[in-house]
């Protein structure tokens, strides 16, 4: 399938990334294809970054079927790159299939991606802890008020540039476990990266900032007692010399995140234990009255390594290490950050280039 490329000469005067925070500004041009039974996924195209048309029954603003992705590019010298682009695409596809939405070809959207960026390389920022933010995302499109799977799609990648997640720094998070209320259960939609989730999420989320907590940890939505993962990360744990974490592929609630598969792969490479089981609440507070909580530390693509210095359950705050950043988070950190910048060999085959 040729993707087509419709140019403007309207292009956009690029802001000052250090000051923008996440998400805030958007580049000239984005992808676009569509969907629909006859046709399949077709007209891939990069076009003007520009507002959508849509009917008011459009059926993903009324039951919301829909999923996205996140993923960053970088500049190696003059080179833009993508971090994990290909896991990230696939998992596009995991979501997808998730929310019965029909999965796009995978060498379509590589290749729209990576095409989307090499145009809008001038855009990736090359400051430290700067990147590319990457958005792709699938949508219904039918204009339809009854119940059902869509028809249409639409899927759309849109390219934002960042700063630097930490502003004043890589910094601790305080972080609230939630007991009250619950992101997604077995059998739910917890496994997707679908707006639904972070729907049921943001309640809690008010709640935990009113409290001064960051974000909240969620429990498992059956029995409130393993733990599952943060808002928009997976949740670690060192404990005795030991990276202990819940499984999403035992905990199909939880979100398979890239940045934790490639954190269990940097620390066995260091002949680290990482180990995925369940791990209870209890058993993290238990590790922590013991002494043998050492670290605790969040891992997604937006912050890629977030220490936690503070638990919050049942009433009771936990400071981790002091408060302070442990030792193998900084240490995962700088080294994925390495990667990302190409400061660091790229061992494990993370970097894609974008032609
Ligand atoms: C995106 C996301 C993560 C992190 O996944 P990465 O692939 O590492 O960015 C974790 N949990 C949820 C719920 C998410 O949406």
């Amino acid at each position: 399938m040729e993707i087509k490329f419709v140019e403007t000469k309207n292009l956009k005067t690029k802001p000052d990334v250090s000051k923008i925070g996440f998400g805030t500004h958007f580049t000239d041009y984005m992808f676009e294809m569509d969907y629909n039974p006859e046709e399949g996924w077709h007209e891939p195209r990069i076009v003007p970054y520009q507002d959508l048309q849509l009917s008011p029954a459009n059926t993903t603003l009324h039951y919301g079927q829909a999923i996205f992705d996140g993923l960053k590019a970088y500049k190696h010298g003059d080179k833009p790159v993508i971090f994990r682009a290909s896991d990230h695409m696939r998992r596009v596809n995991v979501s997808a299939k998730i929310l019965d939405i029909p999965e796009v070809p995978f060498d379509v959207a590589l290749a729209g991606l990576k095409k989307l960026i090499y145009i809008e390389r001038d855009w990736i920022p090359t400051g430290k802890g700067q990147s590319l933010y990457i958005r792709p995302f699938i949508f219904a499109t039918d204009d339809y008020l009854g119940v059902k799977v869509s028809k249409q799609y639409k899927f759309l990648i849109i390219l934002s540039p960042v700063a630097a997640y930490y502003a004043h720094g890589f910094a601790p998070v305080k972080i609230m476990v939630e007991d009250k209320y619950v992101r997604a259960v077995r059998g739910g939609l917890g496994a997707a990266k679908t707006p639904a989730n972070y729907a049921a999420s943001l309640h809690a989320g008010l709640v935990a900032h009113e409290k001064n907590y960051d974000q909240v940890l969620w429990l498992d939505g059956v029995e409130r007692k393993y733990i599952e993962e943060v808002g928009s990360m997976n949740i670690l744990f060192k404990i005795n010399g030991e990276v202990i974490t819940p499984s999403p592929k035992l905990q199909t609630s939880i979100l398979d995140g890239i940045t934790h598969r490639t954190v269990l792969e940097i620390a066995k490479d260091w002949g680290i234990p990482a180990i995925e089981r369940k791990i209870s609440i209890d058993e993290v507070i238990q590790a922590y009255e013991e002494g043998t909580l050492e670290e605790v530390f969040g891992s997604g693509t937006a912050a890629v390594i977030s220490p936690v210095g503070v638990l919050e359950y049942k009433g009771k705050e936990y400071v981790i290490n002091g408060g302070k950043i442990g030792e193998f988070t900084q240490k995962m950190y700088d080294y994925i950050e390495g990667i990302h910048m190409g400061e660091i060999e790229d061992k494990f085959g993370y970097i894609e280039f974008a032609e």
